[in-house]
């Protein structure tokens, strides 16, 4: 083992977990090695959907303790684990299904004198590198993908939240992969990166991460031309219309912004409302907010856990400051109690009115629980402020007028668009972002070809065409 143990610790309690090996440089070459070799042989898409199917069963079959193990790792609340696990799952089972797109194809005509067949073939071995805010889900929806496009893979959980994902490949004898195709290797990231990006042998790369270790992956795989799918930070508006059903707008807010803590990419950012209705809006959304408490996500009563360490708070912290100073109003919070070591970072849930555009927090992502509300008066400016980020992965419109949703949509840079609703991604459907949000996409059709590469074959070709 190249650099001793890493201590895994609960975010809520200080509490450590487990130690675990600090891989490096040299476990990765060989797990890329075991990857490489059971890419030689070549996997039916009958043995594939089996896989899928039995891991997606798996999953579900041991919720409880994988649930929570992310609780205590992550510190989300034991609601939100299951809900992460039963997403998981869905990942591999709507895969299965999607196999039915990789069968070989035959163009319906003779083409210049030839008949011609497209095969779907596996990319190659398949580096896969996840964050630590859906340890089970983030790496469900790459390995389903790899798997069911016949690519071994190498999968590097956030060195924070390792254990889910180490008991989850505890259970992955059953399924009867072939040994090499799902490698695991734990440890700090820079020698594993760097390892993924550069060998030979892997084919590409699929980040979930932050748009900064995106850009570094990106660099590193540059010379090589690996391919490379990067889902990466957010920054998501919220824009309710004075035709909305101002209560089912914040019925949507609230889960859409608390999950996770406010620890999710897709979770709402900036709130747009439109001044006829901000006075309800903001009332409701404030009585709302009031009501939740963070605490220890194992314990009932609960909405929340901790943010995951000092860093992530001092950052929240400082875009609640930032918005202060510059003039915003808290309805709901107050200066969080500092924690003087790397847990217990439990930010109060807040409420912050009169958002402008220089604010941090309309700037840069926020990964935590504050609701920032802007008041806006026309379509056109309020299309300009969404739009006024460099990142593009989801946004939420709320309005009762179906042109008006058309019209706003089709202006909308952003991967992901909720109308009248808060949700986000599902597996059968393909997600993504795009600007600094990353490339390529997880999930539907789309999602399992970015692991494929298409070889055509003509054959029986007449001599003298063409
Ligand atoms: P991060 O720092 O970028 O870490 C993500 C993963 O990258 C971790 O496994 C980390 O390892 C690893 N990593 C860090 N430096 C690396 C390097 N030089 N080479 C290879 N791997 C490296 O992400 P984060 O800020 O903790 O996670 C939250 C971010 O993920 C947010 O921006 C969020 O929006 C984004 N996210 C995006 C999506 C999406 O679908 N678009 C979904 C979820 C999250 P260690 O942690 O072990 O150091």
């Amino acid at each position: 083992m190249s650099g001793g143990t890493l201590d895994v610790v609960d975010p809520a309690t200080g509490d450590r977990l487990a130690e675990v090996p600090n891989m490096g440089a040299g476990e990765t070459r060989e797990a890329v090695a075991s990857a490489a070799a059971a890419m030689q042989t070549v996997s039916s898409l009958a043995q594939r959907r089996g896989w899928l199917k039995s891991i997606a069963g798996l999953l579900m079959a041991e919720q409880e303790e994988l649930a929570r193990l992310i609780t205590l790792e992550n510190g989300k609340t034991l609601t939100d684990s299951l809900a992460e696990i039963s997403y998981a799952a869905a990942f591999f089972t709507a895969c299965s299904d999607n196999l039915q797109f990789l069968e070989p194809e035959v163009l319906g005509e003779r083409i210049r004198g030839c008949q011609w067949h497209i095969h779907h073939c596996p990319a190659g071995v398949a580096g896969l590198i996840t964050p630590w805010n859906f340890p089970v889900a983030m790496m469900a929806k790459k390995l389903s993908s790899a798997l069911g496009a016949g690519c071994a893979t190498v999968c590097k959980p956030d060195e924070k939240t390792p254990l889910s994902v180490i008991a989850w490949w505890g259970l992955m004898e059953k399924v009867g992969l072939p040994p090499g195709m799902a490698n695991l290797v734990i440890g700090e990231p820079g020698p594993i990166g760097h390892v993924l990006c550069t060998h030979p042998e892997v084919r590409m790369i699929h980040f979930t991460g932050s748009t900064e270790v995106g850009r570094v992956l990106a660099a590193q795989c540059a010379p090589h031309i690996k391919r490379l799918g990067l889902e990466l930070g957010g920054n998501a508006p919220f824009i309710v219309f004075p035709d909305a059903d101002v209560p089912a707008a914040v019925d949507a807010l609230i889960p859409n912004k608390f999950r996770g803590g406010g620890q999710t990419c897709v979770c709402t950012n900036r709130v747009y409302v439109h001044a006829d209705v901000i006075g309800s809006f903001t009332d409701a959304v404030v009585g709302r907010v009031d009501a939740l408490r963070a605490g220890n996500g194992l314990e009932a009563g609960s909405d929340m856990g901790p943010l995951i360490n000092r860093r992530g708070f001092e950052k929240v912290s400082r875009q609640v400051r930032d918005a202060l100073d510059r003039g915003a109003k808290r309805l709901v919070g107050d200066d969080p109690a500092w924690p003087g070591q790397d847990w217990g970072a439990f930010f109060p849930p807040t409420v912050l009115t009169g958002i402008t555009p220089e604010m941090e927090i309309c700037r840069e992502e926020t990964f935590g629980p504050v609701v920032a509300i802007a008041e806006f008066r026309d379509e056109e400016s309020v299309i300009s402020l969404a739009n006024s980020t460099a990142y593009g992965l989801a946004a939420y419109v709320f309005t009762g007028d179906d042109e008006c949703a058309d019209r706003v949509i089709s202006r909308l840079r952003f991967g992901h668009v909720g109308l009248n609703t808060g949700t986000g991604p599902t597996p059968e459907a393909p997600f993504g972002g795009v600007k600094l949000s990353g490339y390529g996409r997880e999930g539907g059709r789309e999602g399992l070809l970015e692991y494929c590469e298409s070889q055509v074959v003509a054959e029986h070709c007449e001599e003298g065409i063409g």
